[in-house]
């Protein structure tokens, strides 16, 4: 059977594009799940057109109406989350069951923002001038282009889009090339929700040729963007010049302290599950193991043991820990920065690809031992399977060198000492802070967020959500007003 080809969406109708480009399943690069008919810069400015054409009658739908939208596509995402994990786990690469985790999240968030929609939002308060009524009221910001990377193909553009059209904006969707599917599911599962026409576009294209009239055309009022520090330093040097508001979250480097008095197995699994869950492939993956020397050489030899356990192989199949590395690219850059750590003078366990596996980019889970906190291991992005080991004295140089992280999205610590873990807590500089729990793993209720190169603007998801999406109108009212 020829794969079904995927295009564009804008106006509520299909938009063909000028190039089909093959959507491949990383645990077997013989499967293609889809074909995108991807668009170009002309296809990007129709869709901000009809976003802008759809803004004012949708910025005026009830909280209600908005709410039943979210609330409808929320139960089909979640009623169809196997056939979506499944899905997901055959474009991306990470496991069934991680992929059906993302998709129920997705269905989540989209009801969780139906109902922070009917949630109060302004104030009512009266002014230091007697008799003048002051009201705060929330608006909707207008155009929001929203700009996706390809490691959460549907919970990243879920918490994005879902608090936009819920407060009123409407959207210009583009998804990372690699994860065209899943994109294309969401976006139809909310216009079959009963979304109007232009209210939510999607655009298939190249980031560097439909990227660039989705964050500086004049017709965008707000960019939220997902993806790697340089791509998102760009787009912040672009609203410079056109004022539009912007949201980014990008790379992270996080630290997992292990103590001497942590639980040693609860630190392995945290380190396990933080570093080789999604095949290190998450912006919260733990990458740098800060252990104490006290307990160094026993947590490297457990997390050996471990690791030989660890099983690896195509995304679909039951009882699989961790699936292939997303193409070749971040292959080619995983294998680069372990050559980097060897010249740097570290000791490389595993790491090695698995031809004998499948058809897949396989790379075996890598440890790299021995590296210093100034290796570039220990400072640069990897994105990948990979973890190193930093030893130190005791728990202050473990706090000065998981501080040392310029991209400090979410850091975790494992100790019994409660001293020690609530010191973590209020000392680290990281954005989110994990005490005995793996880095990776988070809520959509609270913000989600990082400090340094990691994020810039208001935080994402939970109440923070509001801030982005919105903007607030203060109102004074002189007495005797009819
Ligand atoms: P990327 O920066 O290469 O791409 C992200 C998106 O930007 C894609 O949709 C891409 O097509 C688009 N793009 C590319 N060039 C563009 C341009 N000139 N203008 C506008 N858009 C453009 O990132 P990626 O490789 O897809 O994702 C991996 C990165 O995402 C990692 O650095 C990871 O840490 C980061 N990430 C961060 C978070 C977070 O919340 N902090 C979450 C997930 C992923």
């Amino acid at each position: 059977m020829s794969p079904r080809v995927l295009t564009s969406v804008v106006g509520g109708a299909a938009m063909p594009g000028t190039e089909e480009r093959p959507d491949v399943n990383p645990s077997d690069v013989r499967d293609v799940v889809a074909l995108a008919s991807v668009g170009d810069a002309g296809t990007a400015q129709t869709a901000l057109d009809a976003a802008a054409a759809a803004f004012p009658a949708w910025s005026r739908t009830t909280p209600w109406e908005r709410s039943s939208i979210l609330d409808r596509a929320g139960s089909e995402v979640l009623a169809r989350a196997d056939e979506l994990g499944d899905l997901l786990a055959r474009e991306e690469g990470k496991t069934f069951p991680e992929a059906r985790g993302e998709v129920v999240r997705a269905g989540q968030i989209l009801k969780y923002f139906a109902g922070t929609v009917l949630q109060p939002h302004g104030l009512a308060l009266d002014s230091v001038r007697p008799g003048i009524e002051v009201t705060v009221t929330r608006e909707p910001v207008g155009v929001v282009s929203v700009i996706t990377p390809w490691n959460f193909p549907i919970a990243i553009p879920a918490w994005k889009i879902a608090p936009a059209l819920a407060f009123g904006n409407t959207v210009v969707f583009k998804p990372a090339d690699l994860v065209p599917a899943s994109a294309w599911e969401l976006v139809d599962i909310l216009n079959r929700a009963g979304l109007p026409a232009g209210v939510l576009n999607l655009v298939l294209g190249r980031g560097s040729v439909v990227g660039p009239v989705l964050t500086s055309s004049p017709a965008v009022d707000a960019i939220t963007f997902t993806g790697s520090v340089s791509t998102g330093r760009g787009i912040l040097m672009e609203t410079a010049a056109t004022g539009a508001k912007v949201q980014l979250e990008l790379g992270g480097k996080n630290p997992l302290v292990i103590t001497g008095q942590a639980d040693l197995n609860l630190a392995v699994e945290c380190a396990i599950q933080g570093g080789f869950g999604s095949t290190g492939q998450r912006c919260t993956a733990s990458s740098v193991l800060v252990v104490t020397e006290a307990v160094h050489d026993s947590f490297v030899e457990a997390m050996i043991r471990r690791m030989g356990s660890w099983r690896v192989g195509d995304a679909r199949v039951e009882g699989i820990d961790m699936g292939p590395v997303v193409d070749p690219g971040q292959l080619a850059q995983d294998e680069d920065y372990l050559g980097i750590a060897r010249a740097e003078g570290a000791e490389i366990i595993g790491g090695h690809r698995l031809e004998d596996v499948g058809e897949g980019h396989f790379l075996a889970p890598a440890l790299a031992v021995g590296t210093s906190i100034d290796h570039r291991i220990n400072k640069e992005e990897v994105f990948g399977p990979v973890m190193s080991v930093v030893r130190v004295a005791d728990y202050e140089e473990a706090l000065a060198a998981a501080n040392a992280s310029t991209m400090n999205l979410s850091a975790g610590i494992v100790t019994r000492d409660l001293a020690e873990a609530a010191h973590f807590r209020r000392h680290s500089r990281a954005g989110m802070v994990m005490v005995n729990l793996p880095t990776a793993g988070v809520d959509f209720h609270v913000p989600f967020g990082g400090r340094g190169e990691s994020s810039h603007g208001p935080r994402e998801q939970g109440t923070a959500a509001v801030e982005f999406f919105t903007t607030s109108k203060t109102a004074y009212t002189a007495p005797g007003t009819p």
